[in-house]
């Protein structure tokens, strides 16, 4: 599942959010957000979608032939985990260089910045941190190798690479990790059942992503977290 926003111009409304509601709905995607604004004689409909992104391509096209649609664009959001309302990205942008310069001992300085975080905003910057990481260390150490199927990726890429930050285990679909230094203390036990992880979300899909082709992403869900009271944290990764 991916996000995808869908700017459609139209040169009327008349039954157009329910018309292309219902191409939405049949072609497998969940509207998310929605909103029509009157656009240069004539109107804007955007769209915030979550659906499988095969559809893609279909839902497009029908968007496209309905009688009152002038043109359509699109842009694939970044990321499922969920933005705040107001998010300043130099926040990022101030730790990266700081991060590539002391990697792989990058640790103990994620969990400060983590917690230097506002909390509406922690699980998405680290996200995003994590991806941004990934995909410069698949750059810097993987990227002459041959394109590798998802399997042989984890246990070429992921593995190797996750090694350097911390003990990890590859399971058939996923990765186990016994000591994640993102959950588990009093801080994030005080937020119980949230999952904690978020870095390593990022990490692994910036990983695996950075070497494949852009229309088939991976997507890593932290499925089990030592926040609920596991013994360790359970990435479960899918194409
Ligand atoms: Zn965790």
């Amino acid at each position: 599942m991916f996000e995808v926003q869908i700017r459609i111009f139209a040169s009327g409304k008349e039954g157009l959010m329910l018309e292309v509601g219902r191409i939405v709905i049949e072609s497998g995607f969940a509207l998310l957000r929605q909103s029509l604004n009157e656009s240069d004689g004539g109107f804007l409909l955007t769209l915030t979608l979550r659906g499988p992104e095969t559809a893609l391509p279909e839902l497009e096209e029908r968007i496209a032939m309905h009688r009152l649609v002038r043109s359509i664009d699109f842009s694939v959001c970044e990321s499922a985990v969920e933005p705040p309302e107001e998010f300043d990205s130099t926040v990022i942008e101030k730790i990266l260089p700081k991060l590539a310069q002391t990697y792989p001992r990058i640790l103990p300085d994620l969990v400060s910045f983590s917690h230097s975080l506002p909390a509406n905003s922690r699980e998405y910057a680290m996200y995003h941190v994590g991806r941004r990481i990934g995909a410069w260390v698949y750059k810097r150490d993987f990227a002459l190798g041959a394109r590798l199927a998802l399997a042989d990726a984890m246990r070429h890429v992921v593995l190797p690479a996750a090694r350097q930050l911390v003990l990890v285990e590859l399971d058939i679909d996923g990765v186990r990790m016994a000591n994640s230094p993102f959950c588990g203390s009093a801080i994030e036990l005080a937020q119980r059942h949230r999952r904690g992880c978020h870095f390593f979300l990022g990490y692994f899909e910036g990983l695996l992503n950075a070497g494949r082709a852009a229309d088939r992403p991976v997507k890593v869900v932290e499925t089990i977290c030592r926040n609920s009271g596991a013994s360790q944290c359970v990435f479960a990764i899918t194409e």
